[in-house]
């Protein structure tokens, strides 16, 4: 298991408060650390989705493996076609998708050929059937034809020997397929991280559990468990601890025992009863644990033992916030991904929001492709109250709008930029 050192982050045993973090800074420092698993594991193509692949995978044959017609219709030489680009032909035969014609064509001859079929020997065009008239043995070609249309090369896929995927590489649907269209019945994947999380809080009930008086149910434990989950990860919930040093050290020592990584939430602020950062400390090494941004300010990253470490806040948005913004990276680049590009692109906002310079803003917002007119691309309102523990504004959303420290406020008309969730897995 991976274990680097956090060489030169200033620590809770800093004499010096190290500050809140900027965003990105934070999430550089998160990133600059965590190498990927190297362990990896074949699989099966279809349990494969969402994996990621430890090796290139390279194309064995070419793909297509035969140059084959792109239409229902007549395969001929091109040499065949007259200055118009017409010809009358003698019909020899037919190929099928699977059932190819056996024998080389002569000139002034053609075949009847379906889309998918091998192309004769010697014929390199065909011309679809809707512009051909097939009298007894004679076919004519209308005019307008040009060799080599409508053909298919062997290898314009994929050529053999190609790099078809790179190591690196989150399986999609369609990669399944072209791994597929090689004849790939197996792929390397990396191996998944084991990551285990629970809640804290002397006031949480779990589901199933009947309230007692003050208590909330804890609807951590289940965002988690689905962010978790869209990502592919091994997600081991360890319920829920009370607000008690000792109880958190043991749950603490018991999840990082055979954990890539270990997340909890709540316990992580400055109340007397937070208790996390103190017994990471203890217990491992702390990197940081304030970021200049709302929702989200305390988040302390570090690690424990062989395992990395998120204290995540409490409110439920957010944990979602700071999960998506710095563990959904931490966990892809552990993952072995390649390339942790996440999309954003800017949309006009269509209200007024108020905001101070200082911190990075993630609002929960509803974005909708323009009117359709030319003059409206994509634009963005506010989901509901942003309040961090309302988790209703988070399920209605389906976009972050990210207003950066230096912004003050924006303007009805202004341009936001804004994160869509789609693709956050
Ligand atoms: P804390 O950071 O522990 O002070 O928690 C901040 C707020 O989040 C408090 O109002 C907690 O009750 C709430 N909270 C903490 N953990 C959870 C949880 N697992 N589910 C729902 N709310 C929580
Ligand atoms: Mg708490």
């Amino acid at each position: 298991m991976n274990q680097p050192a956090l060489i030169g982050l200033p620590s809770c045993a800093d004499a010096a408060d190290p500050g809140s973090l900027p965003v990105e800074t934070a999430r550089h420092r998160i990133l600059d650390h965590i190498q990927p698993i190297s362990e990896s594991e074949a699989l099966a193509l279809r349990s494969a989705l969402g994996r990621v692949l430890a090796d290139d995978a390279r194309a064995p044959i070419d793909v297509p493996a035969q140059t084959n017609s792109a239409m229902d219709g007549y395969a001929l030489r091109g040499a065949d076609l007259d200055g118009r680009g017409a010809a009358e032909l003698r019909l020899v035969g037919e190929a099928f998708a699977g059932r190819p014609y056996p024998e080389a064509v002569a000139a002034g001859e053609c075949v009847r050929i379906m889309t998918g079929a091998p192309m004769p020997r010697n014929c390199d065009t065909v011309v679809m059937q809707e512009k051909a008239q097939a009298r007894a043995s004679r076919v004519l070609m209308a005019a307008g034809q040009r060799r080599g249309q409508n053909v298919r090369q062997a290898g314009e896929d994929l050529s053999r020997g190609e790099v078809a995927l790179p190591a690196g590489r989150r399986l999609t649907a369609a990669d399944l397929g072209l791994l597929a269209s090689m004849g790939q019945a197996e792929v390397r994947v990396r191996r998944r991280p084991r990551v285990a999380f629970f809640s804290t809080g002397d006031e949480l009930c779990s589901v199933g559990d009947v309230l007692a008086d003050g208590q909330i149910y804890d609807s951590n434990r289940y965002s988690l468990f689905g962010m978790l989950q869209g990502l592919g990860v091994e997600a081991r919930d360890l319920g829920v601890v009370p607000d008690d040093r000792a109880a958190l050290r043991t749950a603490l020592l018991e999840a990082s025992r055979d954990c890539d990584m270990v997340l909890t939430s709540g316990g992580v602020s400055v109340g007397e009863a937070d208790h996390v950062k103190r017994v990471l400390c203890e217990l491992g090494s702390m990197a940081f644990w304030k970021i200049a941004m709302k929702p989200g300010r305390p988040l302390a990253f570090g690690q424990l033992g062989p395992a990395w470490f998120f204290g995540l806040p409490g409110n439920p948005v957010a944990v979602m916030v700071t999960f998506y913004q710095f563990v959904q990276p931490a966990l892809r680049r552990l993952m072995g991904e390649s390339t942790l590009t996440r999309i954003g692109f800017r949309a006009q906002c269509l209200e007024h929001i108020a905001k101070r310079p200082g911190r990075t803003e993630f609002l929960r917002g509803t974005l909708q492709a323009g009117d359709g007119s030319s003059s409206s691309g994509p634009q963005v309102r506010r989901a509901g109250s942003q309040g961090s523990g309302i988790l209703k504004s988070m399920s209605l959303a389906n976009c972050f709008i990210v207003l950066p420290p230096d912004c003050d406020g924006v303007a009805a008309g202004d341009d936001v930029l804004v994160q869509p969730f789609e693709g956050l897995f």
